[in-house]
């Protein structure tokens, strides 16, 4: 997952962002909740790790802006307020797990993991209700759309030439019209590519064809 970690503390943020990566996440790990802030403007997080106690506030006033993010990343609060109502109050304003502190690494990554098989993996196909997560979310596709960015998905790194896209994908065996090709890639572009014009996923190889990239 990719998991952004919000804790102002040093020493105990330095551990648990190993511990984190240790699992073979990645972690972006800030110390202001101006910066939290920022940065879930800029990337694509499946989780977010929160404390509370922060010098410019009250971690918990996250969790609203994190709510409006779709799909909105999990969030596991950290937090030396253990009372019962500190906990009522964490899940109610929309966190999913709550850790007091102090807390064993173990059980930090355990719950983790636990939410981990919550989320959805980036490129998760819902065949049946014709959607995949891309880096900018869930896309709703259309038949053809989801058909075509399914299977450059499991052929990912290979090139692959516009007529054998036709071929497979759209059934055409003669005349290949490469510009319907074109078409469904500029479209999808635009809703899967942060900057369709230098796309990172959907790659145009010249003169040989397409190749996929998950990252
Ligand atoms: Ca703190």
């Amino acid at each position: 997952m990719n998991i952004l970690f919000v804790e102002d503390e040093e020493r105990l943020g330095r551990t648990i962002k190993l511990a984190l990566e240790a699992m073979g996440h990645q972690v972006t790990w800030v110390k202001l909740l101006s910066n939290a802030r920022l940065t879930l403007g800029q990337d694509v997080f499946q989780l977010v790790v929160l404390d509370r106690n922060l010098p410019d506030g009250e971690g918990l006033s996250l969790c609203s802006d994190i709510q409006k993010i779709s799909p909105a990343p999990h969030v596991l609060i950290l937090s030396a307020k253990s009372e019962i109502h500190f906990r009522v109050e964490g899940l109610d304003a929309g966190a999913d797990d709550y850790l007091a502190k102090p807390f064993s690494l173990e059980e930090l990554q355990a719950r983790v993991r636990s939410l981990n098989r919550r989320v959805g993996h980036l490129w998760e196909r819902r065949p049946d209700q014709l959607r995949i997560l891309s880096p900018k979310g869930w896309l709703d596709l259309t038949q053809q759309e989801y058909k075509f960015l399914d299977y450059l998905i499991a052929h990912e790194g290979q090139v692959i030439s516009k007529e054998r896209l036709l071929r497979e994908v759209w059934g055409f065996s003669l005349l290949p019209k490469t510009r319907t090709i074109d078409f469904f890639i500029t479209q999808l572009r635009k809703r899967l590519e942060d900057d369709p014009e230098n796309p990172k996923h959907l790659v145009t190889i010249r003169g040989a064809g397409i190749k996929f990239h998950t990252k």
